[in-house]
């Protein structure tokens, strides 16, 4: 049986280029950048070439990325750094309802250690709105934490005008966006955009598991959640993982390379989706915002694109009467894999934060299953599994209780 993979938000299949590079140092270049002979030296190549990979698919300077192990890392060292470091300006973060629990559990802690935290609530299709954080900023605010792409939903966060609200109220407040799921697949320019830190996973974008980056803005600072042998600028001690680091430049350069052709390509395949979704009894589609529409917009400008449809690469969609898990196992048998609510939260069964922030009814929320698309998907996947739907679910619907 041929698999279609559709479960790409959590995680992806690993690039042929980034493996090369990770084997080529494993079994060669396999140096401690440390080291002061020339195999460290050779590692250490590797670390400044991804460094400054990455830092040109954002338009920053490569002293300006960070190593982490992973984007969860990002995300609690942009929290409790910044947290630790301006707790003398200041106790107050704002956050949104539907952070990944790498944000909101975060926040937690903070909470436990005497910060102050505000939740953004969003709309139907997991929007906040700016005049919501502007009122929400205070004198005490030090942090605003945004998500950029919402990883159960795909809703795209207006980035650019939150940074630039912050700014004009204080310019002192740090932005940090988690862009885990927006990275590689809607360009990002955090100079324009405002951002101070930013965080990235490297599975996520082709690359392997264990590695990730934070961006964190030339004159911010952050406190060290790492203590040790002071690698990184004394900023995230642990040797580096050479590897990985490798492996997260070579997979974020090439996913920049055609990024905007990938995504018009996805926006095509999620608009058909959607519209067969449409033609189905009763299944809703959530977070997209020209799913209600009467007739579908087309596809073309970037801007509109994310307007009307959101991320290029999530669709969720919601089937009343088959629960997500008997669905996700029902398409599992026909090798197709997607993913219930959200993926990355360790299997475990709890309300997802996103859908209920956005309103879902009980039923409505245990019947939710989230389609994850990447560069590899085809339309021929999407069709065969648009089909897969519409053989399974009348039969799952059978002894639905009316
Ligand atoms: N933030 C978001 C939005 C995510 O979707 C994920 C993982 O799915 C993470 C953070 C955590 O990333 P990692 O799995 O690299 O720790």
């Amino acid at each position: 049986m041929k698999e279609i993979y559709l479960d790409n938000s959590a995680t992806t299949r690993v690039c042929p280029e980034a493996v090369e590079v990770m084997s080529r140092v494993m079994l060669e270049d396999y140096g401690n950048p440390s080291s002061m002979h020339c195999k460290g030296m050779d590692a250490e190549r590797y670390v400044k070439e991804a460094r400054s990979l990455i830092a040109d698919t954002l338009k920053v300077s490569d002293k300006e990325i960070l190593f982490t192990s992973c984007g969860t890392e990002a995300d609690n060292m942009a929290l409790m750094g910044c947290a630790r470091a301006n707790r003398r300006k200041g106790r107050h973060i704002i956050t949104t309802m539907i952070e990944h629990p790498a944000v909101l559990r975060t926040v937690e802690q903070l909470i436990r250690e005497d910060f102050e935290v505000t939740y953004l609530n969003v709309d139907k299709n997991g929007l906040i709105d700016p005049d919501m954080l502007k009122e929400a900023i205070r004198e005490d605010t030090i942090l605003v934490s945004i998500m950029h792409v919402n990883n159960e939903i795909g809703a795209v966060q207006p980035i650019a005008e939150a940074g630039a609200l912050i700014k004009s109220v204080d310019p002192e407040i740090l932005f940090h966006v988690d862009a885990v799921q927006g990275y590689g697949k809607i360009r990002l320019n955090p100079k324009k955009m405002n951002i101070d830190l930013m965080s990235v996973s490297g599975h996520k974008i082709h690359g392997p598991k264990g590695i990730g980056f934070l961006y964190i803005r030339d004159g911010v600072k952050i406190s060290p959640i790492l203590y040790g042998g002071g690698q990184q600028n004394l900023l995230r001690s642990g040797t580096e993982n050479v590897p990985g680091i490798a492996a997260i430049g070579k997979a974020a350069s090439l996913i920049h390379e055609h990024l905007e052709e990938d995504a018009l390509r996805l926006y095509g395949l999620k608009k058909d989706f959607i519209g067969e979704m449409r033609e189905l009894d009763e299944i809703f589609v959530n977070g997209v915002p020209a799913a209600t529409e009467e007739n579908l917009p087309g596809i073309g400008d970037p801007e509109e694109n994310i307007r009307n449809y959101g991320a290029p690469h999530i669709i969720s969609i919601s089937v009343p009467g088959v629960r997500s898990e008997v669905l996700l196992h029902a398409l599992e048998e026909k090798g197709i894999f997607v993913s219930s609510g959200s993926a990355c939260a360790a299997r475990k069964k709890s309300v997802s934060d996103t859908l209920s922030a956005i309103g879902l009814s009980k039923e409505r929320l245990d019947a939710t299953i989230r389609i994850s698309m990447s560069v590899y998907t085809v339309k021929e996947e999407m069709d065969e599994t648009v089909k897969a739907i519409r053989e399974i679910v009348p039969f799952l619907r059978r002894y639905r209780a009316k």
